[in-house]
């Protein structure tokens, strides 16, 4: 007999009106693949890599790191896997005794990649290598991007480790799409700039949350402060999925946001189909998904967009759970 999780997993990704979506998940391991598939994930919308990072101290290895994108292509097929290059610093790993007195707003993400160029292209070519064998499922996501400058420099980056490879393998094209986190508010303000030059946006709830309120993700303290149901950030949010429109470009949101269900029902109504998740919360924001129409989704998000205070979005999503 099935259990009502299993029911919910294999049901069809649609609202109660018949809108579609697509459930992703977050993972950093390998060993995560079991519960990828037991959900039914549709891919992987966010592939941390600091663990590769982290393992070895001669950079990632370019052989254990073409093994482990290996694994994770193999394991997810056919759908995407979007790999973000390493995204060190803040509250990730730091290592090489460089201690900063604002990790946050400093060399981590891509500003640390640009500076560590050897490091850069080692990860590129790996990922590069890997999109040539699957072709069409790899997506490369940036973390940390902060100006439009970086994203020139990350093309060309990839243009050179591209020729290489082709002179290298006799491919002329690899099919990889290029995407950057929205995860700094100035980002999300200008997204449609942003979008222009890419492929697709993912927006990064949690680092978004922290730099637009001010207040350190990972600070107990002042944890009463964050909230990623602040209005300013549904703002954001909404600017950045009406950028997307605008451009044409997909947006996704990979933050812990989307693992909240009433969240991604407004995400939802804001025009934001595409979400990734840790495996775990899929089912319960399918659940969600499922059993409301996206006309409330709609109603929701125009709710949430004329809040002002954190109180009246959750006054918001309590009465859109009251009326289920
Ligand atoms: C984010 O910032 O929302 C995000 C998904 O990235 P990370 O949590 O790895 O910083
Ligand atoms: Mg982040």
């Amino acid at each position: 007999e099935q259990s009502e999780m299993e029911k919910i997993c294999k049901s069809p990704n649609t609202t109660s009106d018949g809108a579609s979506f697509s459930l992703q998940a977050n993972i950093e391991f390998k060993e995560e693949l079991a519960a990828v598939r037991s959900v039914r994930a549709e891919g992987i919308g966010l592939l941390r890599t600091e663990s590769l990072y982290l393992r070895h101290d001669q950079f990632g290895e370019e052989k254990q790191q073409k093994a482990f994108y290996h694994a994770i292509l193999e394991g997810t097929n056919p759908h995407p896997v979007t790999i973000r290059l390493f995204d060190a610093g803040g509250d990730k790993f730091f290592d090489q005794g460089q201690q900063e007195h604002n990790p946050f707003l400093g060399w981590r993400g891509i500003r640390m990649l640009l500076d560590e160029r050897a490091l850069f292209q080692e990860q590129l070519r790996a990922i590069l290598e890997t999109a040539v064998q699957y072709p069409g499922r790899v997506r490369l996501l940036v973390p940390m991007v902060s100006s439009l400058q970086e994203i020139a420099v990350i093309k060309e980056v990839i243009k050179e480790t591209e020729e290489e490879l082709a002179a290298k393998t006799n491919t002329t094209h690899i099919d990889i799409q290029l995407g950057i986190m929205v995860e700094v508010p100035s980002v999300a303000m200008q997204a449609e700039h942003y979008a222009e030059q890419v492929d697709f946006l993912s927006i990064g709830t949690n680092d978004l949350t922290q730099y637009l309120l001010a207040v350190d993700r990972g600070n107990e303290r002042i944890s009463g402060l964050y909230s990623q149901r602040h209005p300013a950030v549904w703002k954001m949010i909404r600017h950045v999925s009406e950028a997307g429109k605008a451009t044409s470009r997909p947006v996704s949101v990979c933050g812990e946001l989307a693992s909240d269900p009433v969240a991604a029902c407004c995400l939802l109504g804001l025009g934001i189909n595409e979400l990734s998740m840790t495996p775990g919360a899929l089912p319960m924001v399918k659940k969600a998904l499922c059993r409301h129409s996206l006309d409330e989704m709609r109603k929701l998000a125009a709710q949430v967009s004329e809040s002002i205070t954190v109180s009246d979005v959750e006054d918001a999503f309590v009465k859109f759970l009251a009326n289920e």
